[in-house]
């Protein structure tokens, strides 16, 4: 696994971010390169080959909720459908300009207010699995948070299976550097020819401290280095969301929970550096609402799910500063 230190350039100040970017399909022409290019896996989109269903509680609702994950047509991307919802449209494509809370984890809504709440852990999988187009009908208003990784969601996957499909895969490749600064936060997307993820951290405690991570993002890499990562929290934080009638699913069974110097999970850490690979997991699952894989390297400073998206708003804003590319045959055939 190569990595490298974390050199990042602090701009002068934020960038503006356009609030309601158009569409990817509507700001830049598709961009067809010869096979030889990438691997035919990665050439063509792929879908889920049977359905996958499975349940869980919402981390911050506490509402049990079944999931099923359904194959869809080339071009679908992803799309969450609220089966609960009969009376108004229940369908949530996964899109950036769908973002509408980051607060506490991504939540996409609808023109007609309907919401999906906690998506980013499965959308970290969808995106590193090869994932391009799929249904996931869900019964509540949040994705089951399962162990607060991507873990359970890659299994799922896993066991359902995958399917390639007659469409090129469109790639975003990033051409120009595109950075969002908030104070000490920020989050950049710099030309690569592979998709590569660094992250920094630096926390005021004990158990976490500075950490960085920094990896180029295939699906074995995501399997290994961070799927398991879970997501963390501290015990005075918790006990505050909770009187806000949030984190009412949270427990030690899906979270990493941290008091002063210690961790509250009996088992531990699963990696000393879990946390900061949880927030590139996290990264990944936010860049995927822009509906394509990336070309590009991704670099994130104390960054979370709120930047995140302004860094997606503002490549959408910014169509000179990237390009769709397809690496499907019988279309460099076709040129
Ligand atoms: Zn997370």
């Amino acid at each position: 696994m190569r990595r490298r230190s974390i050199g990042f350039n602090r701009l002068l100040g934020p960038i503006a971010v356009v609030c309601a970017p158009a569409s990817l399909s509507s700001v830049n022409q598709g961009f067809v390169v010869p096979a030889a290019h990438a691997s035919a896996q990665s050439a063509l989109q792929h879908t889920v080959l049977g359905p996958a269903i499975f349940a869980g509680v919402g981390v911050h609702t506490g509402a049990h909720v079944r999931v099923s994950v359904r194959p869809a047509p080339t071009d679908t991307g992803i799309v969450f459908v609220r089966t609960d919802i009969t009376d108004q449209d229940n369908r949530v494509p996964a899109a950036a300009e769908a973002v509408c809370k980051t607060q506490l984890g991504t939540v996409i809504g609808n023109a007609a207010g309907v919401t999906v709440s906690t998506i980013e852990h499965l959308m970290a999988a969808f995106a590193t699995l090869g994932v391009d187009n799929a249904i996931v009908e869900l019964d509540g208003p949040e994705m089951p948070i399962m162990d607060g990784s991507s873990e359970p969601f890659v299994q799922i996957l896993d066991q359902a299976g995958r399917r390639q499909q007659d469409a090129p895969r469109r790639y975003i490749e990033i051409l120009a550097p595109i950075e969002v600064v908030d104070g000490d936060k920020s989050a950049k997307l710099l030309p690569s020819s592979q998709f590569e993820v660094a992250f920094e951290i630096v926390f005021d405690s004990p158990v976490i401290g500075r950490q960085a991570v920094d990896l180029v993002m295939t699906e074995d890499a995501f399997r290994t280095e961070l799927a398991n990562c879970r997501t963390f929290g501290f015990a005075h934080e918790v006990e505050a969301l909770r009187a806000m009638g949030l984190a009412r699913g949270g427990s030690l069974e899906n979270a990493v929970v941290i008091e002063g110097d210690r961790i509250l999970n009996p088992e531990g850490l699963r990696r000393p550096d879990e946390f900061v690979r949880h927030k590139a997991l996290d990264a990944i699952g936010d860049l995927y609402v822009l509906g394509a894989p990336i070309l590009g390297r991704f670099e994130g400073r104390l960054a979370g799910h709120g930047i995140n998206n302004q860094l997606v708003r503002a490549l959408v804003a910014q169509p000179d500063a990237w390009r769709i590319r397809t690496f499907a045959p019988e279309l460099a055939l076709a040129v």
